[in-house]
């Protein structure tokens, strides 16, 4: 019987269990999943909670809940994988060898790592919607907050869902004008980025999308300090970007135990891993998927669902003794929540960048434009997350290759030629 040994219990440890244990009876392998607490939160749904559009209750489930029956579940914190024995040692003193390990711990939040950023004004002037408290207690200040200049600021790359800080800007936007004070309120981007975004095409979008809004952007900004009792952003420049109230998204690192376990990660905790077939560049019988890994796409939960397919296929390619050679192509999309109940979709992979035009084909949601069949979209994922992705299921029409049906390239030669041009 095959031991499978799926550290974390988040979006990626739970699709990959579910599917491992459809694709083996219980008399052919021993699945166990292990994470740190029993509190599964659709971290998507984050992003609404400080405009009041989103309640905690709705977004957290136990973790154990979501896992197929015959699955083991273990809450017990991850304390070091011991590579050359195969074995995960846990908190409690317990073992786990393992077969096949799947590193799926996702990614932490490290505040403490930015100057000033965990001191005076924390929770006072200084917030983050990256967790459920943080999201919390900034619906309870935006409540009450109707002048001054807010800033949101992203310490450094990489982070979570890099579209979230701007739909945060957007949503803000559209809350301080529902309530009528926009034009006493400023709003300002910070980021550590050239642009809005990462790829040309949709940062030259998202950046006319916040100026049509009248949204500040600040570029190339690397946050050393955060002053609080100041209220003031300081870069490793010198530079400096004044607030009233401070939306912050900090590092991010892997998660801690990953430096714990010789050979297993870089050394920020991420797991380096082959972008295609999501082996690990560790050993040959560990793979990672998600946050965890370290290859060149955002850390989101459609990248996390789309590599789970094919890393539960080489899961079972290697434990045949054949070659785990099913090929992740990088393939993530997102709707990006613009505020007046309208998003914007877009979808790209490790080659081709976010384009115009239709997905999953030529029909289907809009690709780059604000609609309010993309809203709708974005609001049904949540379902789609709980009762499709989760539990292993495909979600009709939508796979992890990226599909070209339906996109636009012209205007990828577009940005192309006017590259050429630049000086
Ligand atoms: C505000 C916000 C908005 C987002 N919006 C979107 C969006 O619109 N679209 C999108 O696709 N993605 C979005 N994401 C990103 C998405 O939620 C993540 O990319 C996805 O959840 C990653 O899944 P994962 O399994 O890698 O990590 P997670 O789901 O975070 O799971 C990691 C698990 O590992 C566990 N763990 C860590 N260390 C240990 C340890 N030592 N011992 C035991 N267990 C441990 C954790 O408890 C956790 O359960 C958003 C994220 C945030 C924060």
């Amino acid at each position: 019987m095959h031991r499978i040994v799926v550290l974390g219990g988040g979006t990626g440890g739970t699709l990959a269990a579910n599917r491992l244990r459809r694709a083996y009876s219980g008399s052919e392998a021993a699945i166990s999943v292990v994470d740190q607490d029993d509190r599964h939160v659709y971290q998507p749904g984050l992003l609404f909670v400080p405009f009041g559009l989103a309640h905690l209750e709705d977004l957290v489930r136990p973790r154990g809940r979501q896992l197929h029956q015959g699955i083991e579940y273990l809450v017990d914190p991850i304390d070091r994988v011991q590579l050359a024995d195969r074995a995960v040692h846990l908190a409690s003193g317990r073992e786990l060898p393992y077969d096949v390990l799947v590193v799926a711990t996702g990614a932490t939040l490290a505040p403490e790592e930015t100057e000033g950023l965990t001191g005076e004004g924390w929770m006072e002037r200084v917030f983050t919607f990256y967790d459920l408290e943080g999201a919390e207690a900034l619906a309870k200040r935006l409540e009450w907050f109707d002048a001054g200049r807010l800033v949101v600021n992203v310490v450094e790359m990489p982070i979570k869902c890099p579209v979230a800080p701007l739909e945060f800007c957007f949503l803000a936007d559209w809350f301080f004008r529902e309530r009528g004070v926009r034009d006493r309120v400023s709003l300002t981007f910070v980021t550590p980025l050239d642009g809005a975004f990462t790829k040309p095409v949709a940062s030259s979008r998202l950046g006319g999308m916040l100026a049509e809004r009248g949204i500040e952007l600040v570029t190339e900004f690397n946050t050393g300090e955060v002053d609080g009792a100041g209220g003031r952003l300081v870069s490793y420049d010198e530079r400096e970007v004044t607030f009233d109230l401070a939306v912050v998204v900090p590092a991010h690192n892997g998660a801690a135990y990953v430096t714990r376990s010789p050979g297993l990660g870089d050394e920020l905790g991420f797991v380096p891993t082959d972008e295609h077939t999501l082996r690990s560049k560790a050993a040959p019988e560990v793979f990672a998927l998600g946050d965890a890994a370290a290859v060149p796409t955002s850390k989101a939960g459609s990248v996390t669902h789309f590599e789970g397919e094919i890393l539960v296929e080489n899961v079972r390619r290697f434990l045949a003794g054949l070659t785990p050679d099913a090929f992740y192509d990088g393939h993530a999309n997102c709707f990006i929540e613009t505020g007046f109940s309208k998003a914007m979709l877009i979808d790209f992979n490790y080659d081709t960048e976010p384009l115009p035009g239709r997905f999953p084909s030529s029909v289907g949601l809009p690709l780059m434009k604000e609609t309010h069949l993309n809203h709708l979209g974005k609001l049904l994922f949540q379902w789609f997350y709980w009762h499709t992705l989760l539990p292993g299921r495909d979600i009709p029409g939508v796979h992890s290759a990226m599909p070209e049906r339906g996109k636009d390239r012209r205007a990828e030669t577009k940005v192309e030629t006017s590259e050429e041009v630049a000086p």
